[in-house]
């Protein structure tokens, strides 16, 4: 299902015109109204005048979070308050959280993004919809609710946590989709196989809304089993609108982003350059319907690479496909690179995994220490001391020959890794303490 045919199937020559056109109107407007872009544009010496259409888009300075921590909280809004209806905030545990701002229509953009991302799971205002997102300054909650309430869908705005209740709710009232972290996806679906009161066969799920955290294809597959849905990729986050700047259509191959609103590029991280087609690198937005708190060249430091082959759905927006980490993700272990997705897609592999980890990095003597604590399903973990042998000797050698350095494999009860109701915590880096 198409939620904006027009839009999302737009033939790409057409497209190109439409984000030209936005862009030359964003950049004059933005230019014009916040200091920031003024000076920056101006010390690159760039003027408006000079961005024509899209392809001049490289002409123009990139902007970076420690930019709107900088400007914190207001300083890169383009709108005058008396327009703003609404502020969000991402979490800000690096520092000062980051302020967004947003007018009525950019609301109404955000929801429309959300929109089309759950027209394309197949959801309709037949579906009855539970929000498990935070609601709050979290864009993930509010983001969801006013998507769904677009589309019509019942929307049960459960917030996260409360798990027991969760699953009441999902049950009595028949929801047929759930949006949510895939941590607290796995949490839910693991209590909802322990659960006395509870199971698979009372829920009437048939489509999971899952992110706000990178999470592998072989999650994919463990929530799809464990739940009994299709779980589909939402991508989006705060600095460009929230939730649903893409997200996957019914091939679940590569989220499809709603460029003509959001234009994406990739660059090459270190030297800053544009990259070819279908490389990967650091994923940058120029947002260009905004106006409360436009963002021009963006650095979201997300790990991807774009996909501009035509879907079989007949979407022409272009796929991303699945985040690799951000760069601060990433871990450096004993000089080699180390993504926890590299680590989550190798040990749900195995089926005894249950799919809860923890890395633990230190450095002991000069050299760096890499612990992998895991859980097992429950009904795995009273195996013999030889079949737990065994297995962890396997995920040690399987880790080994995909990331190219051993870890020391820790198999811990079930239940004892901290669970999480948003967005999981999946590393611990004692030498940055
Ligand atoms: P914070 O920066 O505080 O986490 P956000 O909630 O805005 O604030 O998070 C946005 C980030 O979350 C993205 O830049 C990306 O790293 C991650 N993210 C969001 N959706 C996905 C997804 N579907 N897959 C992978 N990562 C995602
Ligand atoms: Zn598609």
């Amino acid at each position: 299902m198409m939620w904006n045919k027009e839009m999302e199937c737009m033939p790409r020559d057409e497209l190109t015109k439409l984000q030209s056109e936005r862009l030359v109107k964003i950049v004059k407007y933005t230019y014009d109204n916040v200091k920031y872009y003024h000076d920056r544009m101006d010390a690159a010496g760039v003027k408006p005048s000079d961005i024509k259409g899209i392809e001049d888009i490289s002409k123009l300075p990139f902007m970076t979070k420690q930019d709107l921590r900088d400007y914190y909280p207001t300083g890169t809004f383009a709108a005058p308050m008396s327009d703003i209806v609404r502020f969000h905030a991402s979490s800000g545990t690096t520092g000062k959280p980051i302020v967004a701002g947003y007018t009525q229509h950019d609301l109404e953009c955000w929801s429309e993004g959300v929109a089309r991302c759950l027209s394309a799971y197949g959801l309709t205002n037949k579906d009855i919809v539970q929000v498990a997102y935070g609601y709050g300054l979290f864009t993930g909650g509010l983001g969801a609710h006013d998507g769904a309430t677009k589309v019509g869908c019942s929307v049960l705005p459960a917030s996260s946590g409360n798990t027991a209740k969760q699953l009441l709710l999902m049950k009595d009232l028949g929801v047929t989709a759930l949006c949510c972290t895939p941590s607290y996806a796995l949490f839910l679906a693991e209590s909802l196989h322990k659960s006395e009161d509870f199971s698979l066969k009372d829920m009437k799920l048939k489509a999971g809304v899952f992110g706000a955290e990178p999470w592998s294809e072989n999650m994919r597959a463990e929530l799809e089993e464990k739940l009994g849905i299709k779980a589909y990729d939402i991508y989006g986050l705060t600095e460009v609108s929230g939730p649903g700047v893409g997200g996957e259509c019914e091939y679940q191959d590569g989220t499809h982003l709603w460029e003509d609103m959001f234009y994406p590029e990739i660059i090459d991280p270190v030297t800053l350059q544009p990259l070819p087609h279908g490389a990967q690198g650091e994923l940058v937005f120029t947002t260009l319907t905004k106006e409360g708190m436009p963002v021009i060249r963006y650095r979201t430091r997300d790990l991807t690479s774009l996909n501009y082959e035509p879907c079989k759905c007949g979407r022409t927006a272009v796929r991303m496909n699945k985040i690799m980490g951000r760069t601060d993700d990433m871990l450096i272990i004993r000089g080699v690179n180390v993504f926890p997705t590299q680590i989550e897609s190798v040990i749900m592999e195995f089926p005894e995994c249950n799919g809860q980890y923890m890395i633990t990095v230190d450095r002991v003597n000069n050299t760096d220490t890499f612990q992998l604590d895991l859980e097992l399903r429950p009904e795995c973990y009273g195996d013999s001391v030889g079949q737990m042998n065994a297995l962890n000797k396997a995920i040690v050698g399987r880790i080994a020959s995909v990331i190219g350095i051993k870890c020391d494999v820790k198999i811990v009860e079930p239940g004892s890794i901290e669970r999480s109701a948003g967005k999981a915590k999946h590393v611990i880096d004692k030498r940055k303490l």
